[in-house]
């Protein structure tokens, strides 16, 4: 993996390190030179010239397939330590198993289903967080205004926030080995990321 650490939002002191959903800490009045794709196009080429990309392959190596938060103290690359082709990874906001997650997960069902006719084929291992963002759509307010900008019903909104997240990862577990559309030889697991100490624990084990 990249030795490279992920650059902070504000300077690592700041003192409200921990509140709430962490948004507090991004502070738009401070001009940050390295904000934007500039700074990290330059770490591509330090990456392509070292050769980063080579050896990659397409079906990974751990048998790994990620569904995790968006949010960029969740990275899976660091906090799972994943190098280059270990694991297929797949983000969103509070890291939940929608429709569209569903269908990921059954495309490379398929596409390794084809590839090995037999035996298991892979994990998905579904994340959620502590201080996760997404709890912002448990509040009123926010969610109403957020449902009208996308054009989505409130009530299934509700349902997406999380506030209590070994009880979401139980249950989007459970969503994902009920979908008809993923077979039996995907395993599923579930489990939770601790912000604060650096630590994931599982909730749901791989049920094979
Ligand atoms: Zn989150």
């Amino acid at each position: 993996m990249s030795n490279q650490q992920p650059t902070p939002l504000v300077g690592a002191a700041s003192p409200q390190v921990g509140r709430a959903t962490g948004f507090e800490l991004a502070s738009p009045g401070q001009p940050n030179a390295a904000a934007g794709i500039g700074s990290a196009l330059e770490r591509n080429r330090a990456f392509a010239a070292a050769g980063g990309h080579q050896g990659a392959v397409v079906f990974p190596n751990l048998r790994l397939f990620v569904i995790t938060c968006l949010d960029p103290r969740v990275d899976p690359a660091h906090f799972l330590g994943l190098d280059l082709s270990d694991a297929m990874v797949v983000r969103n906001v509070g890291g939940r198993v929608t429709a569209e997650v569903i269908n990921d997960v059954a495309f490379i069902d398929q596409i390794a289903g084809n590839a090995l006719p037999d035996g298991p084929l892979f994990e998905v291992a579904v994340i959620h967080h502590t201080q996760c963002g997404a709890g912002a759509l448990a509040d009123d307010t926010f969610r109403r205004r957020y449902a009208e900008r996308i054009g989505a019903d409130e009530s299934s909104l509700r349902a997406h926030a999380v506030l209590d997240p070994e009880a979401t990862v139980a249950r989007d577990v459970e969503r994902l080995r009920s979908a008809p559309a993923i077979s039996p030889r995907v395993s599923m697991s579930g489990h939770v990321y601790d912000v604060l100490t650096g630590l994931v624990k599982t909730v749901i084990p791989a049920d094979h």
